[in-house]
């Protein structure tokens, strides 16, 4: 499934529709270069399960956490990790609570800790401000992508 936005809002808005499909427990992967837009979406996700908190790249701080009620989301960028120690036990517990959202940036040094069964966004940096947004997923995560705005 494929998605191309024009502004970095549709990118959001596009997060925040599949934001409200989360159920807790999903972990999803977003790949693609500096500036693709990977986090615009995960600020629509956070409002899409009715976060207020700010939202940024954890580039420094490797992870943050987005709180709502049932759900919080966990955001990481393990572009900064040199080896994935640390960081593969705070996934695997964060991925055993029901109502946490694991969103991961930068993955590649984790990713063999990662569930199979989770969604992975491909961006892609098509124009100026046009974005093409790649989904693949598991049929058990098709409620993830109900939906979304120009699909
Ligand atoms: P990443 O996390 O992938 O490095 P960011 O979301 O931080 O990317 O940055 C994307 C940048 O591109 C932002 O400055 C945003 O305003 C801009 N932008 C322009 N068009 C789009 C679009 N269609 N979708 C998402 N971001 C866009
Ligand atoms: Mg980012």
């Amino acid at each position: 499934m494929q998605i191309q936005t024009t502004k970095a809002i549709e990118t959001e808005q596009i997060g925040e529709a599949l934001g409200r499909n989360l159920r807790g427990g999903e972990v999803i992967e977003l790949v693609g270069d500096l500036g693709s837009g990977k986090t615009t979406f995960t600020r629509g996700l956070a409002r899409g399960i009715g976060s207020l908190d700010n939202v940024s790249s954890p580039t420094f701080t490797i992870s943050k956490v987005y709180k709502s009620k049932p759900l919080e989301i966990h955001h990481f960028d393990l572009y900064r990790l040199q080896e994935a120690g640390l960081i593969e036990h705070e996934l695997a517990e964060i991925a055993d609570d029901d109502n946490s959202v694991i969103v991961v940036e930068w993955a590649e040094i984790a990713a063999h800790v990662l569930p199979k069964k989770r969604l992975i966004i491909n961006f892609s940096h098509t124009g100026e401000d046009q974005r093409t947004l790649n989904f693949s997923f598991s049929k058990n995560l098709e409620y993830l992508v109900k939906n979304l705005p120009g699909t």
